[in-house]
This record gives C-alpha cells, structure tokens and sequence, in this order.
C-alpha cells in the first residue's frame, strides 16, 4: 500500500490545498472505492484494487482491505465490481469550446449522403431570413460518395450566401452567393497561404482552403456571445466526460474563449479540465496583462501560444516534400513563412511562452523545428517543452532533433482508423512515417495524442483501438510498424497528456496527492480484443472526487 499523504509531504508537493482541506487529510478518507482492477499508470504499483479518496485527490492506494481499513464511519464505501479503472483521458489537443458553439448554431453536417447534406442546409436556409449566412460543419468530403460542390450548395439555398466547413477546420466549401459576395470572380487568384479550388474545366467548385477559408468563415460566422461560449464549453465538457475525457488542450482558444471556460466553471457547469492554448492574434493583450503559460488553475489554464505552420492531414492541404498520390504535384500549403514563424515564436518565447505550433507535414515540422532549435540555442530555457502540434509524417531524423530538442509531439489519435478511407492520398510508404508513436515512444520522447476534435472523434476507444491496430474500418492495415501496446497507448493519452501542459505533478496518474481522475470502464481494455473496443464504454466518470457521468 502507499501510505495516506501526510500533512508535509501535501504540502511539500506545493498543490496549495486550503489549510481546511488539510485539515481532514489528517484524519479519514471521504470515499473507498473498492474491489477494481485500477491501472494507476505508476512504475511502483500499475495495478492496485482499491483508492481512497479526501476531497478531490487521491488519498491512498493499495488492497481493497488496505483501503477499507482507512474508512471511517462517514466514509463512503463504493464497490467499483471487479470492473477496469484508468485515469482520466487527456484529449491533448482539440478544439472543444468552438465546437459547442458549432453545435448550438450551426447546422451539423455528419451526414455521408450529398442528399442528406443538401437537405438539411435547405432546412435551415428555409428559416433563415434570405441573404443571410447559412454556416454547416462536420462535413467530411470522403464520407460522401463525392465531395460536395458549389452546385449542390447553389441547389440547397439558392437565396443565401452557404458555406459549409470540412471536420477538419482548414477547408470549406461554399455555393456562388458565397463567392460573389467576397468578390471572387473566376479569374481571382487565389490568396497568399490559400487556395481557391476549380474543376476540370477550370471554373471555382467552391472547394476554398486555409486563407480563402478563414476570409470568408470570418465574414459568415457572427462572434458568438459570452453566453454562448460558455454554454459551448459546458456542452462539450459533459460530452468529453461522457466518454471518459477529464481533460484537454484546447488547441486554438483566445481570452473570450478562456471566459467561456471560466464562465462555464463559475457556474458549476463545467465537466473537464481545459489547457487553453491562445492564439497568436491575442498575444499582445495577454501579454499585457502580465499572463503566460501555466496561469490558472486545474480546472482551466493558459496554454501555449498558438501558431500555424500548414494545413491539414484529413483535408489533404499539410505541406508535404513529396507530393500528394493522385493528386498532381500538390504538395500541400504553407502557413506562413520562417521569418513570420519565427518572428512569432521569438515573440511568445521570451515572454515566457509555451509554443504549440501547427505542422503536419515533414517540410512544416523541418521549419518550425529548426525555429525551436534557434530560439533555444539564442535564449536557452530550462523545460520549455516546445510543443508541435500533429507532427504527423515525419522521418528518422526529425525524430532525433524532437528528441534533442525536448520538443512534445501531439499526434492524432485516430485517424488511421476514422480517416482510413483517405490513407491512400498518402500511401502505404508514406504511412509508415505517418502518426509514428513507436518511433516516438522508442526515442524517449513523451507524446501526447489528441482527437483534433471536431476533426475526428473525441473518443479515447477509437484512438486505443486506431494507435494499437493501425488498422482502418475496412481492416487494411496503414503502417502497422507504428504500432503500440494498450497500456502505452493508455499512457500517452494520460502521463503524456498532463506533461504537455506541465501538469503531471496533479494528474495523469491515480497515486497519493494526484487529482481523483478517473473512468470506471463497462469492459476490461486490457482483455478485450482491440477490433472490439469501440463496443467498450465508460459506465462512470469521475472528476476531482465527484461522479460527472453515470451511465
Ligand atoms: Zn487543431
């Protein structure tokens, strides 16, 4: 058993607990869960059966008798029935808040029918007062038969400007409303860092990416109110813990982003715990307010800074050295330049910065690597834990300087199995490179994957069952050389998660003074055979000693 904290080493682990929370610490745990297979994710116990818990932490692990023993007649004694327990998962990166407000006003868009999806923006544009925005997303181009084009768009809402945003964030696909209002003609070129797509006889098939997307989705999408970023965030929070998720990096979030997170926890609405990373734009006003990284608390906290680099894996726009397969000598789309990366990432660094950079393909992640390795050869800085964001494809070499450099990776979590169908456009060689947690894991580097969500599931099932089988929905196998353990993958999701946000002193592991993070599961992950985890799920999560989800 590890003995129950006492009162100096709490306080020596500097967690700043109330001194009436340390009060009782002394005396007995408020609840005994008891009689599980609890996966601590510890080098000195993995496996324990039984917790106790005072407050919101961890208290004492060991036996079911061990525990019990410490109860008093107040205790609440919990029976967790033989059933499996990890900690909390971590959604390392995601994109929650946004996402809820996505679904309290847009129109949700996961539809694999071009019919279905036509049919439902011509319900909406129906209640929509004609020449207004009608703004869908979720949509997924490789879930339909064909991707969508401006003439479906024009068919659906012939009277309103459309645009529809790929689950992916970084492209959209309008209808001619849309284009004439932004004064798109068919001879505009497309924008520095974006792409206006055409068809084969050259016309705009309203398909736009990465620039051309963020002009118009800035022109159609109103700035959603306070309200509404905190009813997204707590919508998103009771979803997260509805599947296991106690925590994640909200990867691109701003201060009204940071106050709907606030606002949703001030209410007592709040089900999660959120990193917020700030974007670039916001950085200034952050900066004058005396704020960097790690300000807040374990409920929400500032992140990193938040620059881009390329585009993305799921919508074919990541800036590749070699191209595309089948798609002409496309390569991908660049962000922005080094000199603006690094004028950028020099900006928030020396301010005492975490950096999280955006870069998918192998010529993005070369850059901003080489960005990284600069600023800290010019200004050293002790655990600075650079993070690149996705680091989806990279090569042998890449793998060693992210290792020199302490640089965190976040790759997705589940995209061989949810993108499968889109694997091809990089091939079989290419994937054996793509999403590379062995290399990472192998290399000592402490990677943390995410969902990306709304571009793919927050569903820490799918990702076990996409990073330990490689396999996608059809059963080909995309890189099988990446593959990783249940545990390791669990790990990642947990340990990894918290040190990407500095944060593994208060959670990512259930032992003695760490926060009661965690997911009672419906079946054991470590027997069931990964084809078959998406059938598990959690039958309760519990955050900082509370029940938030009951199935
Ligand atoms: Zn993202």
């Amino acid at each position: 058993m590890r003995k129950p904290v006492s009162r100096r080493a709490f306080i020596a682990t500097g967690l700043g607990a109330g001194a009436a929370a340390l009060a009782r610490w002394d005396t007995r745990p408020d609840v005994v869960l008891y009689n599980g297979r609890i996966l601590t994710m510890t080098a000195r116990e993995p496996e324990v059966a039984a917790l106790a818990l005072a407050g919101s932490r961890v208290f004492a692990i060991g036996t079911s008798e061990e525990m019990l023993a410490l109860a008093a007649s107040g205790t609440r004694r919990i029976d967790l029935g033989g059933k499996r327990v990890t900690p909390g998962f971590n959604d390392a990166h995601s994109h929650p808040c946004d996402s809820g407000v996505a679904l309290l006003t847009q129109v949700p868009l996961e539809m694999n029918s071009i019919e279905a999806v036509k049919s439902a923006m011509h319900t909406r544009a129906s209640a929509t007062p004609p020449g207004e925005w009608v703004v869908g997303f979720l949509y997924d181009d490789t879930k339909t038969p064909r991707p969508l084009d401006r003439a479906d768009l024009d068919a659906a809402a012939p009277e309103h400007p459309v645009v529809v945003q790929h689950r992916g964030g970084h492209t959209a696909f309008v209808n001619s409303r849309a284009l004439a209002l932004i004064g798109i003609t068919e001879s505009s070129p497309s924008p520095p860092h974006g792409e206006y797509f055409r068809d084969a006889s050259g016309h705009h098939n309203g398909r736009v990416a990465e620039n051309a997307a963020e002009a118009i989705l800035a022109l159609a999408i109103k700035p959603p109110s306070r309200e509404d970023f905190r009813k997204g965030a707590a919508l998103i929070s009771k979803q997260f813990a509805s599947r296991g998720i106690t925590s994640a990096c909200e990867a691109d979030g701003n201060p009204a982003i940071l106050q709907g997170y606030q606002d949703a926890r001030d209410a007592g609405e709040l089900m999660g715990r959120f990193y917020t990373h700030i974007d670039f734009s916001a950085l200034d006003r952050m900066i004058a307010a005396g704020v960097h990284t790690g300000f807040g608390d374990e409920w929400v906290r500032v992140g990193a800074v938040k620059l881009f680099a390329d585009g993305s894996i799921s919508e074919r726009t990541a800036l590749l050295s070699q191209p595309y397969a089948g798609l002409g000598d496309f390569r991908g789309i660049s962000r922005a330049s080094r000199e603006a990366l690094y004028e950028q990432a020099r900006k928030a660094y020396l301010a005492g910065w975490q950096v999280g950079t955006h870069a998918n393909g192998d010529v993005a992640i070369d850059t901003i690597l080489g960005v990284y390795e600069q600023l800290q050869r010019e200004s050293p800085r002790r655990d600075a834990r650079l993070r690149i964001e996705h680091c989806t494809l990279v090569t042998p070499e890449l793998v060693r300087r992210i290792k020199a450099a302490g640089v965190i990776p976040l790759p997705f979590a589940g995209y061989v199995f949810f993108h499968g169908e889109k694997m091809h456009f990089y091939g079989e060689e290419r994937l054996r490179h793509m999403f590379a947690m062995r290399d990472f894991l192998d290399a000592g580097i402490k990677a943390a994957p995410g969902s990306d969500y709304t571009a793919s599931p927050a569903e820490p099932m799918l990702w076990l069952r996409s990073e330990v089988t490689r396999a996608d929905a059809s059963g080909h196998l995309w890189g099988a050389n990446q593959r990783i353990s249940v545990v390791e993958a669990i790990r990642c999701s947990t340990v990894h998660g918290a040190y990407a946000s500095f944060e593994e002193g208060i959670k990512g592991t259930l032992e003695p003074g760490q926060l009661a993070d965690l997911v009672v599961w419906d079946q054991d992950l470590l027997t069931v055979d990964p084809a078959g985890f998406m059938s598990i799920k959690p039958e309760r999560t519990m955050l900082g000693g509370r029940w938030v989800y009951e199935s």
